[in-house]
């Protein structure tokens, strides 16, 4: 941390806090400048943090100098970009792109797996799908809970690709642990640190989306609670953001992986299905995902998009998957990416 001090403070302001800083073992380096008195605190920032240092005499304020996210920090001693392997499929590590699509909700076992090997047959890497949906109305459908994991097991021993489902509340643990390959924390729960820490002790990779309102230093904090219970599998997901803009249903910020790419060491996957929320805008926004450097995409497809339950409008037509495939996979090995 960093104590900038006020032009007017003198010694004794600055004895003063250098007293405190002292009262938490840091070392404290004075570092006085033309205008105004800088004090380094260098180690334990959540002790100086603590001290309430903004308020005493002299002082300017107090700027931290590292950042706030640790476990999934590139800056930790193990620099290498995270990879890791779900049942074959490589996610992360600069090489592979992942292709993650599948209805929005498990509507039924026909529609779940008349998709499933749609995706299969487009050489997509995994299968996603709700059975326990967050909806905005509680009236609205909320996915068919435990059955649909049924189903989701049904398509994967069907077609052997790996499933990837939303963990809503804790109660549901044992049934996510038992039928998940992935387990999806949602936009709506990535500050759900009590369930954050749960599925970080599922012992199956977490992919977790950003929050609609989050910074990306809040994404990589969520993401920390669930490093932290060992689980280093963890893949983050831009989904979009809340703006001022309506036109989209959010605003997909595509800068935002290559930002995570230099401040972490996670893989990071884009899902341009909810922040658009129109299958039209679909396509162009994967393959700008693709080109900007994402370890992957999810998307949502239906056979009849019309008659789904939620999220009907931007899911793109199953019948046009395999092309929609092979236009996003090329726009991955134009960075030098290929399909996982
Ligand atoms: C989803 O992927 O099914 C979903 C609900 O997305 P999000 O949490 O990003 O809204
Ligand atoms: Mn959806």
């Amino acid at each position: 941390m960093m104590i900038v001090m006020t032009p007017e403070a003198g010694e004794r302001e600055i004895d003063a806090v250098k007293a405190k800083l002292a009262t938490t073992g840091v070392h404290v380096l004075v570092l006085p400048g033309e205008l105004t008195t800088a004090i380094g605190a260098i180690g334990d920032p959540e002790g100086v943090r603590e001290l309430g240092l903004e308020g005493m005499a002299g002082v300017d304020r107090v700027v931290p100098i590292s950042r706030p996210y640790k476990l999934a920090s590139s800056e930790l001693a193990h620099h290498e970009p995270t990879a890791f392997s779900v049942d074959g499929r490589k996610v992360g590590g600069n090489e592979t792109f992942c292709l993650i699509a599948g209805p929005c909700t498990v509507e039924t076992r026909e529609q779940t797996l008349g998709v499933a090997r749609t995706v299969r047959a487009a050489g997509a890497s995994m299968l996603r799908g709700g059975a326990f949906k967050p909806r905005t109305s509680p009236f609205a459908f909320k996915g068919l809970g435990v059955p649909a994991l049924e189903i989701l097991a049904e398509a994967r021993a069907e077609t052997g690709l790996p499933v990837v489902t939303e963990f809503l509340d804790t109660q549901h643990a044992d049934a996510i642990a038992e039928y998940a390959d992935v387990i999806q924390i949602g936009a709506r729960n990535m500050q759900n640190y009590a369930l954050l820490e749960v599925a970080g002790k599922l012992g199956k990779p977490v992919l977790l989306k950003r929050g609609l309102s989050s910074s990306l230093e809040e994404l990589l904090q969520a993401a920390d609670y669930i490093l932290k219970e060992g689980n280093e599998a963890v893949v983050l997901c831009e989904r979009g953001i809340r703006t001022f803009e309506t036109a989209t249903r959010f605003t997909l910020d595509l800068g935002a992986v290559p930002w995570l790419k230099l401040h972490t060491h996670l893989p990071v996957i884009v899902d341009p299905s909810h922040a658009a929320g129109d299958r039209r805008l679909v396509e162009p926004l994967a393959r700008a995902a693709a080109a900007v450097g994402a370890d992957g995409i999810i998307v949502e497809i239906a056979e009849d998009p019309e008659a789904a339950l939620c999220d009907g409008p931007q899911q793109l037509y199953a019948s046009d998957f395999t092309r929609f495939a092979a236009s996003v996979t090329a726009h991955a090995a134009l960075v030098g990416k290929r399909l996982a």
